[in-house]
């Protein structure tokens, strides 16, 4: 697209000008250009849309606020997260156009216009989503994953002018290339202006004289990729991988839209995860906890020796320093922190439990009635 023009030169007004500067600046341009009065004269069209287009922002207080901060980027679907604004085309619909029509040519200048039309610009490509599940140490450690995406490309075979090989378009012969429609109706109000959209060509104002075959003249094809997507290591469940450009392709010359890989992250069977740390418990028995010495921890590279203390109790946590995850966006590593469970063993054969007796013995504790029945410790516990 041409660069546009300052809202404010098309109007011939100052940056401050008042309200009411602006809408006389307007009155006389829209009535020297007004399509009625210039019939035929392309060049006034263009600057009778010019110019409704310059005053439907500057008339609009919020419009005109976002326009003097951003300038015509503000207006541009392809750049400020789509639209919000609706149709510049200068008829932007029977809302706008009424009122600009009530307030000036309403009795005085006797027609109303009304159009359908809408403005045929670049148009961004759609943004695709796609849901990937990877494993906790994917996660972890990053990886190469390919992915299928089915998605709209533009046809090879018309390289997306939907025309058969070098065939063209032509001009479209109902709307001489407008792509809009004029019907002038003569009312007892005056004459009304209908502007619809061209239906031989739908508003693009060219025809396709032979349509391509591959994409039967829609310039576009769906097919599925292979996308070969890195992960870096680090990521978590919900994160979001943006492929810039690999979405849906722009209409008219616009930006192809983005890809967005949202990232499952499959729950690991030993590890909780919580931000780059990562958390386990690890079993021991009794006696280890008692006595200390060697046990196995898991880590995500494999298993590690750690040297318990004697009289480890049972949910004491240690930390394994820089054996959690790899920080996505700093240097270094989480930590990994390990909960020691004790276990009582459940089958005792007879020498041990005649070992733990000693034990018992030895500790002061009264064991005497381990071999009773409930019932029998609890008539003992009543003094029968
Ligand atoms: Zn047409
Ligand atoms: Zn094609």
């Amino acid at each position: 697209m041409a660069t546009k023009k300052d809202y404010y030169e098309i109007l011939g007004v100052d940056r401050n000008a008042s309200e009411d500067e602006i809408k006389k600046a307007y009155r006389k341009l829209a009535k020297k250009y007004h399509p009625d009065l210039n019939p035929g004269d392309k060049e006034a069209e263009a600057k009778f849309k010019e110019v409704n287009e310059a005053y439907e922002v500057l008339s609009d207080k919020e419009k005109r606020r976002k326009y003097d901060q951003f300038g015509h980027a503000a207006f541009d679907p392809s750049g400020f997260g789509g639209g919000g604004f609706g149709d510049f085309s200068g008829f932007g619909g029977f809302g706008d156009i009424g009122d600009i029509f009530e307030t000036f040519f309403g009795d005085g200048f006797g027609f109303t216009t009304f159009s359908s039309r809408r403005k045929s610009g670049p148009v961004r490509g759609k943004d695709i989503k796609h849901e990937l599940e990877i494993t906790f140490e994917e996660a972890a450690f990053g990886a190469e994953k390919e992915i299928s995406v089915t998605r709209n490309e533009e046809c090879p075979n018309c390289k997306g002018t939907g025309a058969k090989d070098g065939s063209g378009v032509e001009t479209c012969k109902t709307c001489g290339g407008t792509g809009e429609v004029r019907h002038v109706q003569s009312t007892p109000l005056g004459r009304i202006v209908n502007v619809r959209t061209c239906e031989s060509c739908h508003g693009e104002g060219t025809i396709i004289k032979n349509p391509c075959s591959s994409c039967l003249g829609r310039g576009i094809v769906r097919k599925t990729r292979k996308i070969t997507i890195n992960i870096p290591a680090g990521v978590d469940n919900g994160s979001i991988l943006t492929l810039r450009g690999e979405g849906e392709p722009g209409e008219k010359g616009g930006p192809k839209g983005d890809l967005y890989v949202y990232l499952r992250v499959r729950p690991h069977k030993i590890f909780r995860r919580e931000g780059f740390d990562i958390f386990c418990e690890v079993p021991i028995s009794f006696v280890k906890a008692a006595l200390g010495g060697k046990i196995t921890v898991p880590t995500l590279e494999g298993e590690e020796d750690y040297i318990l203390e004697e009289g480890t109790q049972t949910g004491t946590t240690f930390k394994l320093k820089g054996k959690g995850i790899k920080n996505l966006k700093r240097s270094g590593r989480g930590d990994l922190y390990f909960t020691v469970k004790v276990e009582v063993p459940k089958k005792l054969n007879e020498k041990q439990k005649e070992l733990l007796r000693q034990f018992a013995d030895a500790s002061g504790e009264n064991v005497v009635d381990f071999g009773k029945s409930f019932f029998g410790r609890m008539k003992d516990a009543f003094g029968k």
